[in-house]
């Protein structure tokens, strides 16, 4: 009679994999709250699919895969992977030493 390991404790159906047994108690044996946030979720989850397919503006579209504003100012493309690490490094310290020197002029 079984048809699997997990069985249902609310009514007599048996599944075979543990996710189908909490499938069945989601959508058939959940509470009406439960059920409701379900439905609230899948309802948000559609909405931001929806704003995901919106096109791109052809401006940002253009500047994919080239540096722009303080990257190419500071021509970072020719730099190399030491040179960026050493300039990471010493933007650190300096941004550090700005933002101790903005928290002693505040007090
Ligand atoms: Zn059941």
């Amino acid at each position: 009679m079984a048809k699997g390991s997990f069985k249902c404790s609310k009514c007599d159906r048996s599944f075979k994999m543990a996710a189908h047994l909490a499938r069945h108690m989601n959508t058939i044996h959940a509470s009406p709250q439960k059920k409701a946030a379900a439905k609230r979720k899948a309802a948000a989850k559609k909405k931001r699919n929806v704003k995901k397919v919106k096109p791109v503006k052809k401006a940002k579209r253009k500047a994919v895969g080239r540096p722009t504003g303080i990257a190419a100012r500071l021509k970072l493309r020719d730099l190399s992977i030491e040179q960026l690490t050493e300039l990471m490094e010493a933007a650190r310290a300096e941004a550090r030493r700005k933002l101790a020197a903005l928290r002693a002029s505040i007090g």
